[in-house]
């Protein structure tokens, strides 16, 4: 398993807690009005589900895959943007 593989399966997870964040404050929404302690709970679970980003880092020189430069996309790089590693490739070691 490498790590950018781990790492888009992190990004799919999100991308599955973003819709059920979403439907859960719809669903909120319908059966007791609008509240806003329903869009913070979904808030709190996304970032909490999002705090296993930072764990996907370049082997080679640490730099995180979710990052391009300043800016974190919810898509992993598959080669390293500081070093170049081609971060798909199977681990030598
Ligand atoms: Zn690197």
């Amino acid at each position: 398993m490498t790590v950018y593989s781990l790492a888009v399966r992190h990004a799919r997870l999100m991308g599955a807690a973003m819709l059920a964040a979403f439907l859960f404050v719809i669903t909120i929404d319908r059966m007791f009005g609008h509240t806003s302690w329903a869009f913070a709970g979904a808030i709190i679970m996304l970032v909490l589900v999002n705090a296993r980003m930072r764990l996907f880092n370049c082997p080679n020189c640490g730099k995180n895959l979710f990052f391009r430069g300043i800016f974190a996309v919810p898509w992993p790089n598959r080669t390293c943007t500081k070093c170049g590693m081609e971060l798909d490739k199977k681990d030598a070691g």
